[in-house]
């Protein structure tokens, strides 16, 4: 009995999100006083694989399917809930990333388990392993306890510490062989929107809203980024009109993220935008209005013009660059 990880790698990579994943689950073991393993599926070196031992794993089980290089959401599935199965998992722990999304319900079924999507507190053995989550759109939390079972739990991208716990880890290839019809929907070819940092795996997002008045003036955001080495994110208007590119565009219709910094410049902060980005853990506003709704969720703010502002920060990052 051992709580099992799904460490989804992106091309043969493991990403914060899978360490952060990680993290979760050892902690987790810890609590319930058992070990913690992984199941990875699809192509990825013995190396890497090992890499996971740095994060509490004890046991890597791998599924090297070259069929499964490519996202095939019931293939992935079935493997996680084979190898769940067979180490009699008592819970198993996923990123909360699109492809963790996808498979999460897939596995509660196969494993009569409940399901706790997107937990931003670690669940509590002691206490009908409550957890917390956010609800409406990020406005409220919700706290959810499980009634025994099996359970399957995602964890919040951006949600929780990444902490190396160095364990003796070995690698084994699992007793598990997809079938054909596993693979009725495969993700063939996934083409990256945007070089650069991830939006959902930023450290640090920089955003801008109407207030910036055309896209003609979006490079001294990028730049701002530049230094900081943030993502760029944007308000749905702006991506609406084609001032910037719709994979930007952050809110409840959006991306939901939750960075260590979001500075939002010449952004209202209204709820829709809110319910996107306030789990961020610091929020910078920069906006001439002073009633902008966005100083209220602020951390820091700066009542002024864009236009003065920007540029002034900009200088100033530039010479301690
Ligand atoms: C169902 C629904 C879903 C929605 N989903 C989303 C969503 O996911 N994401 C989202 O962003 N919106 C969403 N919206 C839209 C949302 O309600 C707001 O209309 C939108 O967020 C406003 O974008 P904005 O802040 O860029 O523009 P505005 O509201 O026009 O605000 C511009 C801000 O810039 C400031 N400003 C102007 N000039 C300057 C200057 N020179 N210097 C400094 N500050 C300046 C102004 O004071 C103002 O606060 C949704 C709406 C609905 C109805």
């Amino acid at each position: 009995m051992s709580v099992l990880l799904f460490a989804e790698n992106s091309q043969g990579e493991f990403k914060k999100a899978t360490f952060e994943a990680a993290t979760y689950a050892y902690d987790l073991a810890q609590a319930m006083g058992t070990d913690l393993q992984a199941v990875s599926v699809g192509q990825v070196t013995e190396d890497k694989l090992k890499e996971l031992g740095k994060y509490g794993v004890s046991k890597v089980h791998r599924v090297a399917d070259e069929r499964m290089n490519a996202f095939a959401n019931t293939a992935f599935a079935a493997a996680v809930s084979a190898v769940a199965k067979e180490i009699d998992a008592p819970v198993v722990v996923m990123a909360q990333t699109y492809n963790g999304r996808a498979i999460a319900p897939r596995v509660s079924v196969k494993l009569d388990a409940t399901t706790v999507s997107g937990a931003a507190t670690l669940l509590d053995p002691a206490a009908k392993f409550k957890a917390e989550r956010l609800a409406y759109s990020g406005k409220g939390v919700e706290t959810v306890d499980v009634n025994g079972g099996k359970i399957v739990v995602t964890v919040k991208t951006n949600g929780y510490k990444v902490a190396e716990n160095p364990t003796a880890v070995t690698v084994t290839d699992a007793d598990f062989q997809a079938a054909e019809q596993d693979f009725d929907a495969v993700a063939k070819e996934i083409i990256k929107a945007a070089e650069g940092i991830s939006l959902t795996e930023a450290d640090a997002v920089v955003s801008a809203g109407r207030g910036m008045k055309g896209p003609e003036n979006w490079p001294m955001i990028e730049e701002l980024a530049g230094y900081l080495g943030a993502a760029t994110a944007c308000s749905k208007p702006t991506a609406d009109m084609g001032w910037r590119p719709h994979h930007e565009h952050v809110g409840q219709t959006g991306i939901q993220i939750a960075p260590n910094l979001y500075i939002a410049i010449g952004i209202s902060g209204a709820i829709q935008h809110l319910a996107g980005v306030s789990s961020s853990k610091t929020i910078v506003v920069i906006n001439k209005d002073p009633e902008a709704p966005f100083f209220k969720v602020a951390d820091y703010g700066i009542i002024g013009d864009l236009f003065e502002v920007v540029p002034k920060l900009n200088a100033y990052l530039k010479s301690k660059n």
